[in-house]
C-alpha cells in the first residue's frame, strides 16, 4: 500500500514524522484545485502560474513566487487527523480552498513582479514597512477601504494582506461584478489598481521565477503530535478570560433549578459553539475550547441553573458572542494566510 499509515488509529498516526508520511500535491484532491486556479488566470491571459508545495500552513514566503498548501490537504486521513486535532479543515472544501489559493497568488504575484516596491503601490495600499505589524491587526469592520474576501475583515491586517485580498476579488469575480459591488466603496480605486498592474503583468515576465520553499513538508522531521501540539497552543493564546461575576449574573437568576450550570452549558454545547463561530467568524476550536472553559467554570464556582430557563440560552449566546466580539475589537487579530 502506497500510505502504509491511512489505517492508523489517530494516536499511533500522530507519532509519524511529517517527512515520513510522503504526501505529494500529484495525484490529490489539491491537483485539480491548482488547475483550476491556474485556469482562472489562463482566462485573464496572465502567463505566470506560481508553483504550488506542501507546507505547514498556507502562505507565500516573503520573496519567492510560490504557494505553500498545508501537508494536511493532501491526502483525506491527514484531512480527517485535522478536523480531529482542530475541529476544522482550514481550505478542506473545494471552494474554500480556491478563496486561500486566490489569496495567496496574490502575494505570489507581488513576490514575482516586486509591485510592492513601487511608489503608486505604497501610495494604494500604504507603507509595508511603517505598517508592519508582525502577529496581529485591529480591523475596523465598517470600512469600505478595503475588499471583503476571507473573514475577519483580513485585508486590514496589513499592506500586503490588503493588495492579496484585492487581487483575489479581482480574480474571483469579472470586471463588471466587482465594479459594481464596490461601487461608492474607496477600495475601488485599489481594484482599479490591480486591474492596470495585471494588464502590466499580461506582457511582462515575472522579475524573480524562484525562490525558497519555507518549511517544506517533505523535509519536516517534525512529528504530527508536535505539529498539533504547537498549533493549539497558538490558538490558545486567543481565548478571551471568562469573568466569574457574569456567569453568576446568567445562572443565579431566579429560583435554582434541578440542573447544575456545567449540565445545562454541556446540553447547550453545539449549539452555542456553532452560533458563535457562525456570528463571530472564530476558528471552531477556538470556541470549542472558550465554551469548554465556561463548563469547567461553572463546576468550579458550583453555579445551579434557574428552574426557569426560558431566556438562559438567549443569555449565554449573546454573552459568548460580546465576550469573543469585544476580545477581538479590544485585542487584536492574529495574522495567519
Ligand atoms: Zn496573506
Amino acid at each position: 500500500m502506497e500510505f502504509a499509515w491511512e489505517d492508523f488509529p489517530d494516536n499511533d498516526l500522530l507519532k509519524m514524522r511529517i517527512c515520513d508520511l510522503h504526501v505529494r500535491i500529484h495525484g490529490s484532491e489539491l491537483e485539480e484545485r491548482i488547475q483550476q486556479l491556474y485556469h482562472e488566470l489562463e482566462a485573464r491571459e496572465l502567463p505566470f502560474r506560481p508553483d504550488c508545495y506542501l507546507g505547514d500552513e498556507w502562505f507565500s514566503p516573503e520573496g519567492s513566487p510560490v504557494i505553500a498548501i498545508p501537508f494536511y490537504l493532501a491526502h483525506p486521513r491527514l484531512k480527517q487527523l485535522e478536523l480531529h486535532q482542530m475541529l476544522e479543515v482550514e481550505g478542506g472544501t473545494s471552494e474554500w480552498c480556491l478563496q486561500i489559493l486566490r489569496h495567496e497568488c496574490g502575494h505570489a504575484y507581488d513576490h514575482a513582479y516586486q509591485f510592492s516596491s513601487t511608489e503608486a503601490w505604497v501610495e494604494i495600499f500604504g507603507n509595508r514597512e511603517v505598517e508592519y505589524e508582525p502577529e496581529t491587526y485591529r480591523p475596523r469592520p465598517y470600512s469600505k477601504s478595503f475588499v471583503q474576501h476571507l473573514p475577519n475583515w483580513y485585508a486590514q491586517a496589513h499592506p500586503d494582506e490588503d493588495f492579496a485580498e484585492t487581487f483575489a476579488v479581482w480574480l474571483t469575480l469579472p470586471v463588471e461584478e466587482w465594479r459594481a459591488q464596490y461601487r461608492g466603496w474607496k477600495a475601488l480605486k485599489k481594484l482599479e489598481f490591480v486591474e492596470a498592474m495585471m494588464e502590466h503583468a499580461r506582457s511582462h515576465s515575472p522579475l524573480v521565477v524562484n525562490g525558497r520553499r519555507l518549511w517544506d513538508a517533505s523535509r519536516s522531521r517534525r512529528t504530527l503530535e508536535k505539529y498539533y501540539a504547537a498549533k493549539r497552543k497558538l490558538y490558545a493564546e486567543d481565548f478571551p478570560d471568562i469573568y466569574d461575576a457574569d456567569l453568576r449574573a446568567i445562572f443565579e437568576k431566579g429560583e435554582p433549578g434541578d440542573e447544575t450550570a456545567a449540565q445545562v452549558m454541556r446540553r447547550l454545547r453545539n449549539v452555542l459553539i456553532a452560533a458563535v463561530v457562525r456570528w463571530t467568524g472564530q476558528r471552531k476550536y477556538i470556541g470549542s475550547e472558550l465554551v469548554k472553559r465556561l463548563v469547567s467554570r461553572c463546576h468550579e464556582l458550583a453555579l445551579s441553573a434557574p428552574r426557569d430557563q426560558s431566556k438562559l440560552l438567549i443569555e449565554l449566546a449573546a454573552y459568548l458572542a460580546t465576550l469573543v466580539t469585544n476580545h477581538m475589537h479590544t485585542g487584536r487579530f492574529k495574522r495567519s494566510y
